[in-house]
């Protein structure tokens, strides 16, 4: 490495997306280099000795650390507000090294009860097994997480806005009560971005990612990322290095350029869900609909003051039951069926049967994932194609 450019410095997000992290080699590349090595050569037996002890920086083995990768966890680190960062190969391993490395067998985490589905599995049917148990609270009431608490209790565990149901928890005040007794606060920052919101800067401990949706933004890759402290991220990092699940250099570079398209696709994708929501509100088929950025939202006052916007999940409950949703999405034709989120091309999932498939019916209802619940994540398609293409699919109904 030749040179950092530029300094990190008091840029605007817009900047630092496409900027920060960036280090030349001798041929000085305009556009980030991508190191595919696993390993790398010493100058000398002594040198060697060093890198591996710890007593002189550098990189020894990709499974540690890669170039191109630290170049990613540089750039999310500066556009969260975080001292540091560590990537890891997706964000459901991102998720499994915070756990192992901050809580061991006995203790205790308090969750809110609207997660991501694999996320609900580990923390409620996988970490059990290992001595770290969790309960789950309905994410917007403060006093049942601050009930929870048990003298075990290491994290308070959050996403918000939470997955289907958009339901937007008070990242200030929980972290209020959690601090007050000694607990760390994590805060899944998926669905917004840090473009959207910035939860250290409202006192969390740590941010964790899925980079496969909007950070990569275009459903090619897989990665994940927690940010935080330099005390904290070092000790998921030493989880990390020893277990394996860190991230490839290849889907670090593709990472890279998609945090340099992040705040436009945030903006504009989040613009287009705030139509599409005020349009389902309108539609005689749609029942309810999910979106923080409307008025009927039960969380718009905090939505709005927390979020930049209501970002780009929308979701919604038709008439009927699972035969209605299913109708819904068999007849759109130019939404794709698809699990994943945060693509330019939209996606339509029925949660009740694929994301949330998987967990138990008791975790699903209170996870509030009912089967009349469609969930779309909004790409960057012209609104009246999406919406000509819903009506088809709820005319269906
Ligand atoms: C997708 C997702 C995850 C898991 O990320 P993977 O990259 O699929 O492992 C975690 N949290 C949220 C909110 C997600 O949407």
């Amino acid at each position: 490495m030749e040179s950092s450019v530029p300094p990190i410095g008091d840029y605007s997000l817009e900047t630092l997306a496409v900027r920060a992290g960036q280090q030349r080699s001798q041929f000085n590349e305009h556009s980030e280099a991508l190191y595919l090595t696993s390993s790398f050569v010493f100058d000398s037996a002594a040198q060697a000795a060093a890198r591996f002890s710890g007593a002189e920086e550098g990189n020894v083995y990709s499974r540690f650390t890669n170039p191109t990768v630290s170049a990613f966890e540089t750039r999310l680190a500066a556009l969260e507000g975080a001292e540091a960062c560590v990537a890891t190969a997706s964000g459901m391993s991102a998720i499994l090294s915070l756990v192992m490395s901050l809580c061991s067998s006995g203790e205790h985490i308090v969750s809110s009860s609207g997660l991501f589905g694999a996320t609900q599995q580990l923390l409620g049917t996988i970490m059990p097994r290992f001595g770290i148990q969790t309960s789950f609270v309905e994410q917007t009431d403060v006093a049942a997480w601050r009930a929870a608490i048990r003298p075990e209790t290491r994290l308070f565990f959050l996403e918000t806005p939470s997955n289907p149901l958009t339901s937007v928890a008070d990242i200030a005040a929980l972290v209020e009560v959690a601090h007050q007794r000694g607990v760390l606060v994590v805060v899944d920052n998926c669905f917004c971005t840090p473009i959207l919101q910035r939860p250290l800067d409202l006192g969390a401990d740590l941010v964790l990612h899925s980079a496969t949706k909007y950070l990569d933004g275009q459903g090619r890759v897989l990665g994940g990322a927690v940010a935080g402290p330099k005390r904290l991220t070092d000790e998921v990092f030493r989880f990390l290095r020893t277990a394996g699940p860190t991230l490839s250099a290849f889907n670090a570079w593709v990472l890279l350029k998609g945090l340099e398209t992040l705040q436009i696709r945030m903006q504009a994708q989040s613009a287009k869900a705030l139509q599409l929501a005020q349009w389902l509100e309108r539609q005689p088929r749609v029942t309810r609909v999910y979106y923080p950025g409307l008025r009927s939202h039960p969380q718009f006052e905090l939505a709005s003051r927390q979020q930049k916007s209501g970002g780009a999940i929308v979701s919604f409950t038709v008439k009927g039951a699972r035969e209605e949703a299913w109708k819904v999405v068999d007849s759109c034709r130019l939404l794709s069926i698809t699990a994943n989120l945060g693509d330019t091309k939209t996606t339509l999932t029925h949660p009740a049967s694929t994301t949330h498939g998987r967990i138990t019916p008791e975790q699903r209802a209170l996870a509030g994932v009912s089967e009349d619940l469609l969930r779309i994540a909004v790409g960057l398609e012209g609104v009246v194609d999406l919406q000509n293409d819903l009506e088809t699919g709820l005319s269906a109904i």
